[in-house]
């Protein structure tokens, strides 16, 4: 019995166990690190749902939501944010991150299509107040981008100057380095389950059991399993994601376009697909044919090229698509964070979501992003 007692580890051990190391979880595993706590990430290290690996990189702003308006102006302040954090991270990590803050696009093929993204925007311009970006027409579009060949039906296109594109593997290197380098420690371990215990966390991981004072989850689509200690039906769901990847090309498109965007690396991606289907990440050739056949509309040279890859990947999205950052239900000491564009946001996970986690409130912007928009007590 004493024996028993001694051997159990204490709730001390880790003073911050970040679960989930992924673009949420690295970016506030280093903004804690970086503020001198102690803090631990656990990352699985088989085929878990890693949306961090399989996105696009875009920094996306004009699209992201006018019903939303907050919502809308944290993902700019994020973007407002990040030449300021691809430095520091290019700085403390050594990994150089490949990125462009030349504005973003999406084209309209059609009368119908280029009027439908104007009326947007306007909505979008009306609820922000200020917005730097227009509806472009083609004259000015192939001015922006005098390299792309684009098809006879593109009419025009929706600019907005603030988007951007960065390169999200190089991202999250330089974060995770970045983490090692102040201070912090990985364990690429699996995590079972989560307890609470003596007024801290229990960690179950397939290398045994860690303690810790506060707990992180931000384990992507995981945080629903992981979090069920204090919340049974956690608002958040897979929307997956197919995209189709063509050849190598010659470097045209600085300015990244959505749906159709080129790598730093000169590839193609293509898709933009929603699909709430569970689980399920089959990749089924007649739904990503429809994103083929419209970017051939957009860039015809595209069907020339030979399509080398095609994946899929299910985001993690809350039910109302606002992002989750919150207290769990009864648990001042466990913070959850679960968001779709995880990539823009990274930036102000940073900045703001590691004093949050040690109790501090959220910014203003951000007030309204706990779970108590569901109905919970948090
Ligand atoms: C096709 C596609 C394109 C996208 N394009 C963009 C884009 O252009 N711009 C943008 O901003 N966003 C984009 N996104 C969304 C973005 O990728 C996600 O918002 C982001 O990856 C979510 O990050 P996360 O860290 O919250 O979750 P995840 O990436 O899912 O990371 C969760 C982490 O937790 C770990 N984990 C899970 N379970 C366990 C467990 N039991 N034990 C230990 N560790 C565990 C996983 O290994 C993983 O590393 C895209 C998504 C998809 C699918």
């Amino acid at each position: 019995m004493f024996i028993k007692k001694i051997m159990q580890p204490k709730p001390t051990e880790h003073e911050i166990i970040v679960a989930g190391g992924g673009i949420s979880g690295a970016a506030v595993a280093y903004g804690l690190a970086k503020k001198g706590h102690k803090v631990t990430m656990i990352d699985a290290p088989t085929e878990t749902n890693k949306a961090s690996r399989t996105n696009v990189g875009l920094l996306w702003c004009q699209s992201k939501f006018a019903h939303l308006p907050d919502y809308a102006k944290w993902g700019f302040h994020s973007c407002r944010l990040f030449p300021e954090l691809t430095k520091e991270l290019e700085e403390v990590s050594g990994v150089e991150i490949p990125v462009n803050y030349t504005g973003g696009l999406i084209a309209c093929l059609g009368d119908d299509e280029f009027n439908t993204r104007q009326d947007y925007i306007g909505k979008l311009k009306e609820e922000l107040g200020e917005y730097n970006g227009s509806m472009i027409d083609r004259a000015e579009l192939e001015r922006k981008l005098p390299k792309v060949p684009f098809g006879p039906e593109v009419t025009g296109a929706a600019w907005c100057e603030e988007d951007g594109i960065v390169e999200p593997l190089a991202l999250l290197r330089a974060y995770l380095v970045g983490f090692e380098r102040a201070g912090g420690i990985i364990k690429n371990t699996l995590i079972h389950d989560v307890q609470p215990v003596g007024g801290g966390y229990r960690v179950i991981t397939e290398d045994g059991p860690m303690d810790c004072e506060r707990l992180v989850l931000a384990a992507g689509l995981a945080n629903r399993r992981l979090a069920q200690f204090a919340i049974a039906d956690l608002p958040v769901s897979a929307d997956k994601g197919q995209v189709l990847l063509v050849e190598r090309m010659p470097y045209v498109m600085p300015i990244p376009m959505l749906g159709v965007t080129q790598t730093f690396g000169g590839t193609i991606i293509i898709g933009f697909r929603h699909e709430f289907v569970g689980h399920d990440t089959r990749i089924i050739p007649e739904d990503i044919a429809t994103e083929g056949k419209w970017a051939i509309r957009v860039w015809p040279e595209l069907g020339r090229q030979r399509l080398i890859r095609a994946w899929s990947g299910l985001r993690v999205m809350p039910d109302d698509k606002q992002a989750i950052y919150s207290k769990l239900p009864g648990h001042p000491n466990a913070t959850i964070i679960n968001t779709h564009s995880a990539v823009t946001l990274a930036a102000v996970h940073t900045r703001y979501i590691p004093d949050f986690i040690i109790n501090e409130d959220l910014p203003e912007l951000a007030r309204g992003m706990t779970l108590k928009r569901f109905g919970y007590t948090c």
